[in-house]
């Protein structure tokens, strides 16, 4: 195979918003391509609502040190796919093996998107996620390959990349494998930076302190006999079961008995959690019916029975 003439007709099949990018069908490296996965990246750009593409200009033309284009699709702010190339690019540089993926020449291996955030201070935001994962299962079916060849660069790369940063992979390839199966994975994170998402009064603070947040900082307040709750807003695909997971940096002097509210079908559910440890990584709260629609469905309480700070950082959701 020396090039992929059907991926734009594959990504607008899987209900992928596609942006063609020029003389995408002529536009390659020279040398081998016969991919038989797809490799996931982020750019290391700041993207935004209104500068949604920042990596675009850079991965069509490439850089003084690695010519373009950089990769076969670059994603979005928003989702949508901009196709670059229908052949060889320059994003995998060589493979040291990773699941099926074989050591070797990345770039003949695989099929890479490039994803606009900048993997540091900010992760990928959820339509970026969604439109990958849909995207990614669409050209494994059509590659023939099931979704262990979806992998990340992070994982494939011999000289140390990390991106891309704020995904667990398994998780991403378990998605990818429902989505395959004409299964409803659907997940969405929201930080306390995500805009128009996450809501907190002026009573809590804003903190980088802890090395084991997620994103850029985080927020804190003292717990308090009173209804002053930091909430987190989701858009939820339909009423179903999701699992809820909270991530937190945990400190010695934070609270060890944080109230959890999840706002389910049939009312609010309370999970109380330390705070004080097993900080740094998603922790299940459990699994709950959430009806459709956009709507504030998590919540942190200051309403604590503990002292210690109460924490708000990020939450998860990820239908079951
Ligand atoms: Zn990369």
């Amino acid at each position: 195979m020396a090039t992929i003439p059907w991926l734009v007709d594959v990504l607008r099949g899987a209900g992928v918003q596609v942006v063609v990018e020029g003389d995408w069908l002529n536009r390659m490296r020279p040398g081998d391509f016969n991919p038989i996965g797809v490799l996931w990246h982020h750019t290391a750009a700041t993207s935004s609502a209104t500068n949604p593409h920042p990596a675009l200009n850079v991965c069509i033309n490439g850089r003084s040190d690695l010519p373009g284009p950089l990769c076969q699709a670059l994603v979005d702010y928003h989702g949508v796919f901009h196709v670059i190339s229908a052949g060889r690019c320059n994003h995998a540089g060589v493979s040291g093996g990773s699941g099926p993926i074989p050591a070797g020449d990345g770039n003949t291996l695989m099929i890479g998107w490039e994803i606009d955030y900048n993997g540091v201070s900010q992760q990928m935001t959820a339509a970026q996620y969604n439109a990958s994962i849909a995207a990614t299962a669409a050209v494994l079916k059509r590659l023939g390959r099931d979704a262990s060849y979806a992998r990340g660069h992070r994982e494939t790369s011999t000289t140390g990349k990390i991106d891309p940063s704020f995904i667990d992979l398994d998780k991403m390839r378990s998605d990818v494998a429902a989505k395959m199966a004409g299964g409803t994975a659907w997940s969405s994170v929201v930080d306390n930076s995500t805009a128009g998402r996450f809501t907190a009064s002026s009573s809590w603070g804003t903190s980088t302190y802890s090395g084991q947040r997620y994103g850029a900082d985080y927020r804190f307040a003292d717990p308090v006999a009173a209804s002053d709750a930091a909430w987190y807003k989701f858009n939820v695909p339909a009423t179903a079961n999701y699992r809820v997971d909270a991530w937190w940096p945990a400190n010695a002097g934070y609270n060890a008995a944080t109230p959890y509210i999840v706002a389910t079908t049939t009312g609010n559910r309370t999970i109380i959690v330390d705070q004080r440890a097993t900080g740094g990584q998603w922790r299940t709260l459990g699994t709950f019916t959430l009806p459709a629609g956009d709507a504030n469905r998590v919540a942190v309480s200051r309403w604590s029975s503990a002292s210690g700070l109460v924490i708000a950082d990020a939450v998860r959701l990820t239908r079951v």
